[in-house]
């Protein structure tokens, strides 16, 4: 075993004593260290400035008490959390996920993957995330404004337009940051950029609502581009979820001449032969905010089945995981390579465990891991921020232009670090290691503080 490889394993080593139990945040570090394993040893000054130790262990985690009355006079108690993980070169940044699964190793494992997320965008962008176990679902507006006030009034001593800048996340939409901002506000008295993913007439980037979901697919048009020399055009697409992400992934891959024959949510799975008809999808998850199933009511050529899982057996050309973690195991992995699904690329966060990703990667399937792949919607955050900065609105198709060249700046870029570091065509290693090189430089210029 090598110095560099017994050095990463020592260090991920002190890093399970600290954290035991908290196995998507172990998953995560374990997989950024592998992959970091050639830059040390190309790099044995980072060694001597303690990045590896100091990488793995939050700036700062913060979990506090949030209380509120439902709609019955009843009080309710859910946990609120932010970790501030890395500010090595910007302000925390990073959404706030509402989900009753949420928990600290959730929390940790979305601020962890995040530093490097946004070190890819080139945008001055550090590492957060946060987040409740309050579960948004069937509450109405009163109750979701009431929890959010709550949230927000122990959140905003944590938080700051040059500090800390939250956003969206799995239950966090639209309606959740306009409650928090609203009540950011009122606490402060000040109108600033506090959030972003706000509503048009109060701060926000015309196209953020769309940038995960496109920027997924300009990520992917060019991963195909480069490596197969194909696209979307006239291939069979396999999406998970019927959220923000995969929504707008599945609108930009049917531009891009793709057929979606699938979304889903927490209950199942559609699969409509004829192509997903997203007008439809549309009332039923955003506006009526009902259940996946209800599609196949106005589309008798679809059905529905039960449960998340088997949505990978539905064979295909290209898979886009958009809802959550760990949702494509190694079984899935397999399903997708006998049924000649030839490139997988991650809109949600982490969604295909370490086994499923080996599968691809012995088997030649293309894959765009999150951090690259689904980089657009904090990118365009970034953006959100400069315009609030300027105090200007850039138009749609501006904010479009910049993610998309942010996007293929990110192919490229991790790309070139495969490449560069003996992997060529790994993208897992290429956007790992472009993105910790710059937070590791910064972390070294500004010495040793946190
Ligand atoms: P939404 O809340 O808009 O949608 C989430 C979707 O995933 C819903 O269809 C939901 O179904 C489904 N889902 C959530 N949890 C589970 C679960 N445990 N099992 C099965 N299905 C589930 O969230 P987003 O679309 O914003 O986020 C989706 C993923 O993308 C997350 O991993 C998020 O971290 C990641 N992401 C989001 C970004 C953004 O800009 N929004 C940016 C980068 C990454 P149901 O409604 O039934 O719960």
């Amino acid at each position: 075993m090598s110095i560099q490889t017994q050095y990463m394993q020592d260090i991920y080593s002190s890093v399970e004593k600290r954290n035991r139990g908290e196995n998507e945040f172990l998953q995560a570090v374990k997989e950024v260290f592998e992959s970091l394993e050639p830059v040390i040893e190309k790099h044995p000054d980072l060694i001597e400035a303690g990045i590896m130790e100091r990488i793995a262990e939050p700036e700062r985690f913060i979990q506090f008490r949030v209380s509120w009355v439902d709609d019955n006079g009843k009080v309710q108690v859910n946990r609120g959390y932010r970790v501030q993980f890395s500010s090595a070169i910007g302000p925390y940044k990073g959404g706030l996920r509402f989900h009753p699964s949420v928990n600290a190793s959730i929390i940790k494992f979305l601020g962890f993957e995040q530093i490097f997320k946004n070190s890819l965008t080139g945008l001055p962008m550090g590492g957060g995330k946060g987040g409740s176990d309050f579960d948004p679902k069937g509450r109405s507006d009163n109750e979701i404004m009431r929890f959010c006030q709550s949230f927000m009034t122990e959140l905003e001593k944590h938080i700051g337009p040059n500090t800390d800048v939250p956003a969206g996340d799995i239950g966090v939409g639209a309606r959740e940051i306009g409650f928090m901002f609203g009540q950011y506000k009122r606490l402060h008295n000040d109108f600033t950029g506090i959030l972003t993913g706000k509503g048009l007439t109060y701060g926000g980037s015309l196209a953020r609502t769309e940038a995960t979901g496109y920027g997924l697919c300009y990520f992917t048009e060019d991963m195909l581009k480069d490596l197969k020399n194909t696209s979307f055009d006239g291939k069979t697409v396999v999406i998970s979820g019927s959220g923000n992400v995969a929504f707008f992934a599945a609108q930009k891959a049917q531009k891009f001449g793709a057929k979606v024959i699938t979304l889903s949510d927490s209950s199942g799975y559609i699969v409509d032969p004829d192509g997903i008809d997203l007008d439809v999808v549309e009332q039923i998850k955003m506006v009526e905010r009902k259940r996946i199933g209800e599609y196949v009511n106005q589309k008798p050529g679809a059905s529905f089945h039960a449960g998340c899982s088997d949505i990978w057996t539905v064979p295909c050309d290209i898979a886009l995981p958009c809802a959550t973690q760990n949702e494509l195991d190694e079984k899935a992995a397999k399903a997708l390579v006998a049924n000649g699904c030839f490139a997988v690329a991650e809109g949600a966060n982490m969604p295909s465990t370490p086994e499923a990703v080996q599968v691809f990667q012995e088997n030649g399937v293309l894959f765009g891991p999150a951090k690259a792949a689904n980089a657009g919607g904090v990118a365009t955050s970034g953006l959100e921020m400069s315009q609030n900065s300027l105090r200007l609105s850039w138009t749609f198709e501006e904010v479009d232009e910049r993610l998309h060249q942010i996007m293929c700046n990110i192919y490229k870029n991790a790309s070139e670090a495969a490449a560069e570091f003996d992997h060529p065509g790994n993208l897992v290693i290429g956007a790992n290691i472009a993105g910790f090189l710059k937070v590791a430089d910064a972390m070294k210029w500004e010495g040793i503080t946190y």
